[in-house]
């Protein structure tokens, strides 16, 4: 057993802006080595919100949960989750999810760092767009347009997949450090907005969970 719930670490030292899942933070813990299995906690203020079970498996992460759509039955749920890895510079790998969501009969399959649940299952924020897509989505595809042209003009690939690229040669480390930050407000508003507007689907319940959330910019 490791990660969290499982001893090693406090739970309650994660405080997640939304219920989402990034696949770094359980590489980084060490969640992903197969074998592993503990909890995944959300919390508040110090508070538990919210705990799923995980497993690692080769290749693939199985999250068990139960869900209460719509103020409906409690329903158990068991998701896996394929898990991918990539080269990236420094010959290092970096792990992805493999969105699992099929949505409009089609399946996703996006190689994605954060899944974000709202309903039943854990799914990338292409998956919820595409599924509960409105008019107001303006300002969400300004803020990733921008965050994206931002990446691409320091040399990076667009997408929060990616690590932002290093700093340019010539260029002021004031002046990349601002960069930086610029494409970290835009995605965090992003994420912002896309908790904010899918919030509106969600039942009672959900809603109090998702919105009391601390929103932090970070
Ligand atoms: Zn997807």
């Amino acid at each position: 057993m490791g990660g969290y719930g499982s001893g090693r670490t406090s739970s309650k030292q994660i405080a997640e802006q939304c219920k989402s899942l990034d696949v770094n933070r359980f590489h980084r813990d060490g969640c992903l080595r197969p074998g592993s299995s503990g909890n995944w906690v959300w919390s508040r203020d110090g508070e538990e919100v919210e705990r799923i079970n995980y497993r690692a498996e080769e290749r693939r992460l199985v999250l068990d949960y139960k869900v209460r759509v719509y103020g409906g039955d409690w329903e158990p749920i068991s998701q896996p989750i394929r898990i991918t890895h990539v080269d990236c510079n420094y010959g290092n790998k970096r792990p992805y999810f493999m969105c699992p969501g099929v949505v409009n009969g089609r399946h996703c399959g996006r190689r994605v760092g954060k899944l974000f649940s709202g309903g039943r299952y854990f799914l990338c924020r292409h998956c919820y767009r595409i599924a509960y897509a409105s008019q107001s989505e303006a300002r969400y595809d300004r803020m990733l347009r921008r965050a994206n042209k931002l990446r691409m003009a320091l040399g990076g690939e667009p997408g929060t997949a990616y690590l932002i690229a290093l700093k340019p040669k010539g260029m002021w480390q004031r002046t990349y450090q601002r960069k930086r930050r610029e494409i970290t407000w835009c995605e965090s508003q992003a994420d912002h907005l896309f908790i904010a507007k899918y919030a509106n689907i969600l039942s009672k319940e959900e809603r109090e969970m998702f919105l009391n959330l601390d929103i932090i910019a970070r």
